[in-house]
């Protein structure tokens, strides 16, 4: 069968459209321990679920290039990332102070392969976003990825690493200005500040606020400087419904593309919003969250789909299973496939499940009143500022093999000048470690840069150093601007909260 659909270009929203789905069978087996509600586990639930209703034969099925150290510390300062690679679940009580300095522990433990599951999740999501610059493919599909909180030296919720803004820096070499959205329950927070400052990356997250984590994400929150109305942040209560939730949705981001006007598009996808989610408190189906991706694929530009939260895992297995069909074009039945994990999914059997009769505590008044704050933002956003590019930094070449490829234990370069999809030259495990070494150097190298960099900041305890290559895009200073706003603006009335304490 002939892989994906039409290009971008030909039209119409029945049209199919050519998907690339990144997945690495290993994904499924990172455990972050007992009790814990993220499980990596639904990764691999929601895979069987693909591969039974059949949709695996309609795109290309790629495993990802694990992420390399240069590849994270183009967002990670260089020092977390060290630590993330050598941090292991019998040498962290070595490592109280380090533990503490980079929030790693409690919401976020060391677990064994650790930074393998990094690398494997910022892979995928690097990797789709490289296949969406050489136009590849039109929709780029990680489940694995929308790691939504981790910060520049900093774990957050169960998030160690930022994909989703690793992947942005890569579309911004290929596209001017990228927009981002976020339907996990929890504010978008890591992805925000860092591009808070920016024009060319517009965030837009819709979250419970209120009393939950990680706090942030008031209506007030727009951007800075530059980045001025370029973040927008929609407040939700508890028991949001479909109707309510699309009210939202459909207008705010339906102008977002009329004026902001991205060359791509990055979806997190986390499904923490849906009805009799473990943390959530929302009550959105399943068709009410995906109408999400139906609507920001409609618009025919590159999209990146991510995954994110999401804790009662067989209906985070059903939402992605069905999204990905939405991604498609394709209609699945309800009736569910015999696969290994069908008893998950009893009584019924069925992809789809009835929200529950919880009160909506969003009430058409305070519905109105946000839309027309945001809408009113948006009217004194610049309209699609043009942007001088300077000298394009070079793009990744993130070669993947595909899944069902047998490849032994080679890998393919890296550092090739050649196309990301074609020609690709296996290279040996020596060949390989050759190229690991000198990037290690490369790394204490950029040690010393930093330390340089700091000036009078030196004797600081805490070395966020700067990250070489987010520095040399051209995207504006990122962070820093927005913590200080932040602690300015900082009040009573929304307490920050563990991640994992919400009931
Ligand atoms: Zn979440």
């Amino acid at each position: 069968m002939e892989i994906g659909g039409n290009s971008l270009q030909s039209g119409p929203d029945a049209v199919k459209r050519k998907v690339s789905y990144f997945y690495d069978p290993e994904v499924g087996n990172y455990y972050y321990g007992q009790g814990h509600p993220m499980k990596p586990h639904r990764i691999r639930m929601t895979h069987a679920l693909l591969a039974h209703y059949g949709l695996l034969q309609h795109m290309q099925v790629l495993k990802p290039f694990p992420a390399r150290d240069r590849d994270l510390c183009r967002f990670h300062a260089d020092d977390y990332v060290a630590f993330l690679r050598n941090i292991t679940p019998e040498t962290q009580q070595d490592q109280i102070r380090q533990l503490k300095r980079f929030n790693v522990g409690e919401d976020c433990p060391v677990f064994d392969g650790l930074y393998s599951f990094c690398q494997t999740y910022a892979g995928g999501s690097v990797g789709g976003a490289v296949k969406l610059n050489h136009g590849l493919c039109d929709i780029a599909v990680n489940w694995a990825g929308g790691l939504h909180h981790a910060k520049k030296c900093e774990a957050s919720g169960f998030c160690y690493v930022n994909d989703i803004v690793l992947a942005i820096l890569e579309l911004l070499k290929q596209h001017e200005r990228v927009l981002y959205v976020d339907i996990d329950i929890h504010h978008g927070d890591g992805v925000e500040e860092a591009f808070y400052t920016t024009d060319r990356v517009m965030t837009v997250s819709f979250h419970k606020f209120g009393d939950y984590f990680p706090g942030t994400g008031d209506i007030r929150d727009i951007g800075y400087g530059k980045g001025k109305y370029y973040s927008l942040n929609v407040p939700l209560d508890d028991g949001i419904d479909d109707e309510s939730y699309q009210s939202l949705f459909k207008p705010i981001i339906g102008k977002v593309m009329e004026v902001f006007r991205p060359g791509a598009v990055v979806l997190q996808c986390g499904a923490d919003s849906l009805s009799g989610d473990r943390l959530g408190c929302f009550n959105l189906s399943i068709r009410g969250h995906a109408e999400c991706v139906r609507y920001m694929r409609s618009f025919n530009v590159p999209l990146l789909l991510l995954g994110g939260g999401g804790y009662t895992i067989r209906n985070v297995a059903r939402c992605w299973c069905y999204e990905t069909a939405v991604a498609l074009g394709i209609e699945i039945d309800d009736k569910m496939p015999q696969h290994e994990y069908y008893e998950y999914f009893g009584p019924d059997y069925t992809l789809h499940v009835a929200p529950s009769n919880m009160e909506n505590k969003n009430s058409r008044q305070l519905l109105d009143e946000i839309r027309t704050k945001l809408l009113e933002n948006l009217s004194k956003l610049r309209h699609a500022p043009s942007v001088q590019f300077q000298e394009r930094p070079p793009d990744t070449e993130l070669p993947e093999a595909d899944e069902d490829q047998d490849d032994g234990d080679e890998r393919w370069d890296p550092d090739s000048d050649m196309e990301v999809d074609d020609e690709r030259k296996p290279l040996s495990n020596r060949v390989r470690k050759d190229i690991i070494e000198p990037e290690l150097k490369d790394m204490d190298d950029q040690k010393v840069v930093a330390e340089h960099d700091k000036g009078v900041d030196a004797t600081a305890e805490v070395s966020c150093s700067k990250a070489p290559d987010a520095a040399s895009m051209s995207i504006d200073e990122p962070i820093s601007v927005k913590a200080e706003q932040e602690s300015l603006n900082k009040s009573s009335d929304h307490p920050v909260q563990m991640h994992s304490t919400i009931p």
